[in-house]
């Protein structure tokens, strides 16, 4: 069978043993056996096992060279045993069938031969294709059978780890420790593991990992099943990225975010306080000045929101949020927004709600999402007339939405304007400033305090955001 896939094809030996075989059937046949004639069948049985294995080595050329001397032998045979009349007659005729049989026999096994061959090659190109475009990425790849064993990883991968991957290595036995999201990885909770116990693929999850020789890392990692025709899964494949530089800047750019706001906000809470005592002295003097400091109070406030957001989303990348969390009435918190929000706005902002709802959780940063939903579709509805605040009560769950009137959001953006830093972009909304955290800053609050935050919405219709949370008894 190792012949199988090589594309050597030798024509001496079909011939040498072709020769050597009639040579041995004639020596038996004529000094060792006493009846010669016995010899026939076997010989026949010899001869054709002979061309089946020469149309295997060498293809279509061995099989019918090995055919052609059959015959030539057994011409031999019949001229040698003087055979005259209807005895010729049959030995011919029996010769011509065998002969077309052996040229079939030889013609099939050699072609298939061959074929079997060009596959084989055209397959093992194609691997070397592969593997050759897996060594060039700039990724690491690794690619196990479905028992997690490695068949086949790239040298990028060995960089990654800092050491060489051995062969002998299993997927979800042999892994090192890794973290996600701060919480410990288990070698069977590796993307690869659990894409072959599972089935399903992981898109880009990120994991720190202690190499050994100490150094951390940072690893975007995806993984992939790979299935037979019949669904099954027989291998898997991951894709490595070692993404350290770029997290160590993204940590150095939050680490100068988070000092540059720390050191903003102390002088800009007393230019805040400055200016509203400044407001109050002039308040009996001329109206033109009070409205330019009144301008520099609505800027200084904005200032503040920015750097306090700022501060926040800092806080949120490293883990430093904490919340004081207190048992409070929802709705009461809400009224008292509602108030001092409707005293800065032309919009109508009406409340429907029912009875008192307690919740356990951090009162100012409650406070905090529901003015930013309430300010957003205050910005975002310039010609819109009503704001409707309502809250519901659903199995166990209070819901708060916000609803506006105002240029809404298509449904392929609906998800990201949760993400950091997003803003919806279009011709429409130049004209809105922002930056993006607001969304991000209450879909991690609310999701900390077990809750949940979502919008509906429809462009140029307007927006609903809702966000719920656990009620507690009273
Ligand atoms: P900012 O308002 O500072 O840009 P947010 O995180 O609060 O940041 O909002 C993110 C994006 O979501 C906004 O830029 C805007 O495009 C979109 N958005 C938020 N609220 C609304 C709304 N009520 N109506 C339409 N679009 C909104």
């Amino acid at each position: 069978m190792h012949h199988l896939g090589e594309h050597k094809y030798p024509i001496v030996l079909p011939f040498v043993l072709m020769l050597a075989a009639c040579g041995l059937l004639e020596l038996i046949s004529y000094t060792i056996l006493p009846n010669p004639e016995a010899v026939g069948v076997y010989a026949i049985f010899v001869l054709v096992a002979l061309i089946i294995y020469c149309a295997f080595r060498s293809g279509l050329r061995g099989g019918f060279i090995a055919a052609v001397m059959t015959l030539v032998y057994y011409g031999y045979i019949i001229y040698t045993h003087n055979y005259t009349g209807q005895q010729l007659r049959t030995s011919i005729e029996t010769v011509i069938y065998l002969g077309v049989l052996y040229f079939l026999l030889a013609g099939i096994i050699g072609w298939l031969k061959q074929r079997i061959d060009t596959l084989i090659d055209r397959e093992a190109n194609e691997k070397r294709r592969l593997q050759s475009i897996i060594q060039q990425l700039p990724v690491g790849v690794v690619i196990t059978d479905n028992n997690g064993k490695i068949e086949y990883a790239n040298k990028q991968l060995e960089e990654i780890m800092g050491r060489p991957i051995k062969r002998e290595f299993v997927v979800g036995k042999d892994t090192v420790l890794a973290h996600h999201k701060g919480k410990v990885v288990g070698p069977n909770q590796w993307p690869l593991a659990y894409t072959l116990s599972t089935g399903r693929s992981v898109a880009g999850k990120e994991y720190t990992l202690q190499r050994a020789d100490g150094k951390k890392i940072y690893l975007n990692i995806s993984a992939s099943p790979i299935h037979s025709r019949d669904g099954k899964v027989i291998a898997a494949a991951s894709i490595i990225n070692d993404v350290t530089q770029q997290k160590l800047l993204e940590e150095r750019k939050d680490d100068f975010v988070n000092m540059a706001s720390h050191e903003l906000k102390t002088p800009i809470t007393s230019m805040k306080l400055y200016v509203e005592l400044l407001l109050k002295k002039l308040k009996k003097t001329d109206e033109k000045t009070v409205s330019i400091v009144s301008s520099i109070k609505n800027q200084t406030e904005r200032l503040q929101k920015l750097v306090n957001d700022l501060l926040d989303v800092s806080r949120l990348q490293t883990g430093k949020l904490t919340f004081n969390k207190e048992r409070f009435k929802l709705d009461v918190l809400v009224e008292e927004i509602v108030d001092v929000l409707q005293a800065s706005t032309k919009h109508t902002i009406l409340q429907e709600k029912k009875g008192s709802v307690f919740v356990y959780a951090d009162r100012f940063r409650i406070y905090q999402v529901l003015t930013n939903l309430i300010t957003n579709a205050i910005k975002y509805s310039p010609e819109g007339k009503h704001i409707r605040v309502r809250i519901k009560r659903t199995n166990g769950n209070v819901v708060v939405s916000v609803q506006d009137e105002g240029i809404g959001i298509a449904s392929d953006q609906q998800k990201k304007i949760f993400h950091r830093l997003y803003q919806v972009v279009d011709d429409t909304e130049n004209t809105f400033p922002g930056f993006g955290m607001g969304l991000f800053i209450s879909k991690e609050i609310i999701t900390r305090h077990r809750g949940k935050i979502w919008v509906e919405s429809e462009k140029g219709r307007g927006s609903t955001f809702f966000f719920s949370l656990p009620i507690v008894k009273e």
